[in-house]
């Protein structure tokens, strides 16, 4: 276990791994569920259309496609 800052709010959080604190992996979880929803319907969508109809924030979509990238 360590401290560190959360990478959304900035709050100082006990972690093992996670980088954002509680309420922001819940947030975080919550945006990525929209995300998902999204493209899912859209699949052509580009990374701004998904932007402006979930409101996720540009860093977390991309945070998501590098994740998905990675995976393949
Ligand atoms: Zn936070």
């Amino acid at each position: 276990m360590a401290l560190a800052n959360c990478k959304r709010c900035g709050t100082l959080f006990i972690t093992q791994f996670e980088k954002h604190c509680k309420a922001c992996a819940e947030s975080v979880i919550e945006d990525s569920r929209k995300v998902k929803q999204f493209i899912s319907a859209n699949p052509w969508a580009t990374v701004m259309e998904v932007y402006h109809k979930t409101g996720v924030s540009l860093e977390t979509i991309y945070g998501l496609m590098e994740r998905k990238r990675s995976a393949l």
